[in-house]
């Protein structure tokens, strides 16, 4: 047994789980919801309040809402924004052209606007049902720009980025203040605009968390477990993303730093230059039905050892599991918990 105060692996997962199959439709990314207008958000709290409970069954150490309210996790925070249109969408090409040539995205035509707080009623209903650290997720600057189709114009991708990272600060804070204990920021295109990250998403970045006392984290990774996703990873060969942005963090006031390892060719090793940083690792993949034995968990989470202390590693899935089945989630939340259970053990 692990005396109460010695340093341990903790398990948390980046966000998303899948909607259960009466509230929308199951194994997209964006969502279509099932339920009438009427009666959505009693059937949203009702699936914030299974997915809590499975969270806390498995024995996660940090909850979050599953994201059950949201049709996509960036869409989410832009319904709550005026001058972004969700509805009449426009064809982008996001992401580099890495997983397909256009993306059918919100388009900008107005603001951006920031009249009140977007996900402080839902951190509050989440805080209610669990006495566990519960985490929010926000979409990143850098990442809202790539997947927006701006029809205002007049203002650089950095300008916009940098209005968007203003209004995400108000939100952050806002959450903070409502007894958040995580403020994470999602930044995929981390991943992929490697320059851009240095000349202007750091900056961007730092701006949305400013004066955030919530512990702050950003999630980076190569995107759902979707099938385009997987056929982009199939071949890819430069998995070197990381070793330009975690050394960019690692000198931020960023507290945790969430990363892909599962189901990327990424060297663990990477994360060493994180040192002072909590580690979020990847160690489940979210492309796969099938879920980790507790042993293949603990085997990633030992490799990670050699360079972070235990204290300050988490066992964490890839991405967001929104697309996988219920049942899948439910394992990789049991298997993330088992497997940190199993390396505490050795400790
Ligand atoms: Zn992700």
């Amino acid at each position: 047994m692990t005396p109460d105060d010695a340093p341990r692996v903790r398990a948390t997962i980046v966000g998303s789980l899948p909607k259960p199959g009466w509230l929308a439709e199951t194994g997209e990314v964006v969502t279509a919801w099932r339920v009438p207008a009427a009666h959505l958000a009693e059937a949203q709290e009702d699936a914030v309040r299974l997915w809590v409970a499975e969270q806390a069954a498995a024995g996660l150490d940090c909850v979050t809402d599953g994201e059950q309210r949201r049709r996509h996790y960036i869409w989410g925070f832009f319904a709550g924004l005026g001058g972004i249109d969700t509805e009449t969408l426009g064809l982008k090409a996001v992401r580099g052209k890495r997983y397909r040539e256009e993306t059918r995205v919100p388009r900008l035509i107005g603001g951006p606007d920031y009249d009140q707080p977007i996900f402080v009623d839902a951190l509050k209903a989440t805080k209610a049902l669990t006495d566990r650290p519960v985490k929010v997720t926000l979409p990143g600057p850098m990442t809202i720009v790539d997947s927006l189709l701006d029809t205002v114009g007049g203002r650089g991708e950095a300008d916009l980025a940098l209005r968007f990272a203003e209004i995400l600060n108000r939100e952050a804070l806002a959450l903070s203040a409502a007894g958040a204990d995580v403020v994470q920021f999602d930044e995929p295109c981390f991943n992929v605009y490697v320059d851009k990250v240095k000349d202007w998403g750091m900056a961007a970045l730092e701006r949305a968390a400013r004066g955030v006392t919530a512990t702050t984290a950003v999630h980076i990774c190569y995107g759902y477990g979707t099938e385009l996703v997987k056929r982009w990873k199939a071949q890819n060969r430069d998995w070197t993303h990381y070793e330009h942005t975690l050394p960019l963090l690692a000198r931020s006031s960023i507290d945790q730093v969430s990363i892909e390892t599962a189901a990327s060719g990424v060297d663990v090793a990477v994360i060493e230059s994180l040192a002072g940083k909590d580690v979020l690792l990847g160690v489940v993949d979210v492309g796969s039905e099938t879920v980790e034995t507790a042993d293949a968990v603990a085997t990633r989470l030992r490799a990670a050892l050699d360079y972070v202390e235990p204290g300050r590693l988490f066992a964490c899935s890839d991405c967001g599991m929104a697309p996988l089945s219920r049942a899948a989630a439910s394992g990789k939340l049991r298997a993330l918990a088992a497997g940190a259970a199993l390396i505490n053990q050795e400790l």
